[in-house]
Formats: structure tokens, sequence, C-alpha cells
């Protein structure tokens, strides 16, 4: 469908034009199995008579009102985007649609349980699927703060990225009003919905603060879970990042949930965060499975610095993300938790896993180029997230260890709640360390393939 794939083009031109400030997003969850009611308020600054687009993948578009006008919805919709003309120095945009439920992960994904026949959802919005939640101007440079309203029915839990509120109840409808985030990338907001269990626990945040902790499963799975234990990893690997990034959690919560059909691990929305059913053991497993838990469930609590607080500008440097992910996950792993042989682990299967690809014909630099998103969703492979973790562990030996936590704490402190690129971060580790780091990231970053060594 024209417009789906966004370009980095497309994305530098409107984020030129346009700076984003808040969305209000009301959902609509009691309209039957198909859609959901969305209404979007976006308040957003732009260059006077500036056009731009936001993107919003609908069923039906009911109506669009910019700064008070009513558009001609048949005129500037076609069900993927928007078209805004004649923009004023302050905008108000309000956009009335019927969203889609999905079965595919995409946006916000329905299952029906067959145990019990009860509903679950929840949205998964990496890499451009927020747009099928709400509309939005979605790309990862343009953060805003997201304040959701979600009507459901009242006895479902309602998990977002801000704290749960207590809900309005009118006979079997409840309405949660949730307070707005920090300004995040629509990439990593949430909404899970359903009659999930949930078991509750707290900790102390490095800076002093009570953050409520809750693990969520669907009810044919609550008999299978072991919360004390993922809470007890969950605190070892807060008390990690916090020491070692010298940078509190910046989030007000920490739920993890576990979701039916889930496509991947797991996902990093902020304080909400999305694990694949699986990792609910259901009978005996593996040590290497229990210990793959715990890296996973690191791998997404550094995220909530590592994407989440600081976030790439485009998609070219998700390798940054992920591979960041995997370093500290892995080296939280070995040094927090009772899985001390970690990076053995890492060894045998990440890196030879990124042996293998890069003597593929299909390889590719671990900086690679992003021209679109189709280019993004090929690029969740062995060299972005396997390749870039031992990469990074390379230059942790270059820079020293303490050089290294040094750099990136001083990297959250100067780019918190914003944007970067690679260069970014390099700048502080060379500050830090005292060494050059260009020819390195040519070297390792910016070049393919395996490399090759010959005794004389
Ligand atoms: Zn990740």
């Amino acid at each position: 469908m024209p417009g789906e794939n966004l370009t980095r083009v497309e994305a530098q031109e409107r984020k030129s034009v346009v700076d984003v400030q808040s969305y209000e997003i009301a959902l609509d969850l009691t309209r039957g199995d198909e859609v959901f009611g969305s209404s979007t308020t976006v308040r957003f600054t732009a260059t006077p008579g500036a056009s731009t687009f936001i993107d919003a993948l609908t069923r039906t578009v009911h109506s669009v009102t910019l700064n008070g006008t009513a558009l001609d919805v048949d005129a500037v919709s076609d069900g993927v985007r928007i078209q805004l003309a004649e923009l004023a120095a302050d905008n108000v945009l309000e956009v009335v649609a019927d969203a889609e439920y999905t079965n595919t992960g995409e946006g916000l994904h329905r299952f029906v349980d067959p145990v019990d026949g009860e509903v679950y959802l929840y949205s998964q919005f990496e890499v451009p699927d927020s747009r099928r939640v709400f509309a939005v101007f979605e790309q990862p440079d343009l953060k805003a703060t997201f304040q959701f309203t979600v009507t459901a029915p009242a006895r479902w839990q309602v998990v977002s990225n801000q704290t749960t509120p207590d809900p309005v109840v009118d006979g079997e409808t409840g309405t949660w009003t949730f307070s707005p985030t920090p300004v995040l990338s629509s990439y990593v907001t949430a909404i899970i919905a359903g009659p999930y269990d949930v078991v509750r626990s707290d900790l102390t945040s490095s800076d002093g603060r009570t953050i409520p902790l809750g693990i969520f499963t669907r009810r044919s799975l609550t008999e299978y879970l072991d919360a004390d234990y993922i809470f007890e990893k969950t605190r070892q690997g807060f008390a990690y990042y916090e020491d070692k990034f010298d940078y509190a959690y910046p989030f007000e919560k920490y739920d993890q949930l576990f979701v039916p059909e889930f496509n991947a691990g797991a996902m990093e929305n902020a304080g909400a965060v999305t694990f694949v059913e699986t990792y609910v053991f259901r009978s005996k497993v593996t040590d290497a499975i229990k210990e793959r838990r715990v890296v996973t469930i690191l791998h997404e609590l550094a995220h909530m610095w590592f994407g989440d607080l600081v976030t790439m500008k485009w998609w070219n440097d998700l390798w940054l993300n992920e591979s960041f992910a995997e370093w500290a996950s892995t080296i939280s792993t070995a040094e927090a938790t009772e899985w001390t042989e970690a990076w053995t682990t890492f060894q045998a299967m990440e890196k030879s896993w990124a042996y293998r690809q890069d003597q593929l014909p299909s390889t590719h630099p671990v900086v690679a180029t992003i021209t679109d998103l189709e280019d993004v969703q090929v690029n969740f492979d062995g060299i972005t997230y396997a390749k870039g973790g031992s990469v990074l562990k390379q230059l942790v030996a270059w820079v020293g260890i303490d050089a290294f936590y040094a750099g990136v704490a001083a990297y959250f402190k100067k780019h918190h709640h914003s944007n970067t690129e690679l260069g970014d971060l390099l700048v502080e580790l060379e500050a830090t360390s005292g060494r050059e780091l260009t020819s390195w990231s040519k070297l390792w970053l910016e070049t393919a393939g395996v490399n090759t060594l010959r005794p004389e």
C-alpha cells in the first residue's frame, strides 16, 4: 500500500517541519472483536504554512479536525496517512477513527484463550505499528508525552507505561485515565488489557523512590509462574544497572507481562515489558533455557536506559540499542546473578551465530544503511544482535570497563529523554578513555565480514 513504507528522507523532511509536544489518546475496547475506537489529540509546533502528514492505519476515519477546522476526511485520509496542509506555528489535531485488532502481533493483538474463552490484548509497536492504534508521527526522533485513556470491561487489568490508575466504573465498563508519560518515542508506548492475573512487589530505586513491580500472565498459565524468582532477577538487574550507569531507573513502575502468541522474545515498552509465554515454564527446562530467560529479562531492563531513555535518531542505529542490550544483559547476568558463566554461553551461542552470518553473502556492516522501514525489518539478525554485542565487548576491552561505564553514564546524563547517533556515544567514550575510536569504528562497525589472521 503506498505510503506504508516510510523512508528516511521522508522522516528527515517531517522532522525539519514539525516538533511534537503531546498526544492524548482515548481507546474504546468495548466495541466487539474486530475494531476498537481510537481518538487522538496531538499538539505540535510547525513551520507556519508548511505541509506534512501523520500516520494512521485505520479501518474508518470518522473525523479529522485541524486547529478547529473539520477537514474533508475522504480528501486527506487514505487509511494509511492523513495529509495536513497550511500548518500554524502551534497546532491541535484531532483524529477520530476505528482501528482494527490484529492477530499477527503488530499493533493491538487480540487473543482468545482456548482454555477458558477469555480475551487478552497487548500492543507491539516496534518498528512502525503504533500507527495501527492511534494517529501518530511515527518515527523515533519525534518524541512526545503520551496520555492514554482506556475504556474496557471493568473486571480487566489495563496496563500501560504509567502506573495503572483506579478505573471509573459504570456498570460492566471501566475507564482508566493514565497520567502522561515522560517524552517517549511512540514505538515504546504500550497498552495491555485483559483478565490477566498479576503478582505484585516493589523495590527501592537508587534515588529512594518506591518502584512498584508487577508480573502478569493469562489466568490459565498462572499456576506455572515462578514470580518470586523473576522478581529476584529483576531486583539484581536494577541494582546493577543503577550503580553502573550512575542513573536511577527512569520510569515510575516496572511491569513484566507474559503475553500469548508473541512474535519475538520480548519487547522493551517503557515500564511495561512484554515477554513470549514460553518463558513461563510448564515443565522442567534445561539450565540453558533458564539462563536465557534471565539474560532476556536483563536485556529488556537495560533497554529502559539504552533505547527508551536515550533513543536512536533513526533505525540505522538500531544495532546500538540491541548490541548494547546484548552486552549489558550478558555482563549483568555474569556479575549480578548466579549465572556466572554467561560469557561462555555468549561465546558458544551468540558469537558463533555472528561468525556464521558474517560469512554469508547476505552479511552487512554492523552499522547498516537503513533507507526505509522495510530495511529495518531484515536487520533484527545475528549481525545487529550478536556481532554488535561481540564488538562492544571488544570495545570495552579496548577502553577499559571503568572508562566504558563512565562514558555511558555521561552519555545518559547528557542525552536523556532525547535522541542520538553512534558518534554521540563514541565522543563520551573517547573523553573518558583518552583513546581514539574513529578508526576502530571504521574497522569493526562499518566493515562487513570476519577478519583473517595469517602467521608469518
Ligand atoms: Zn532488545
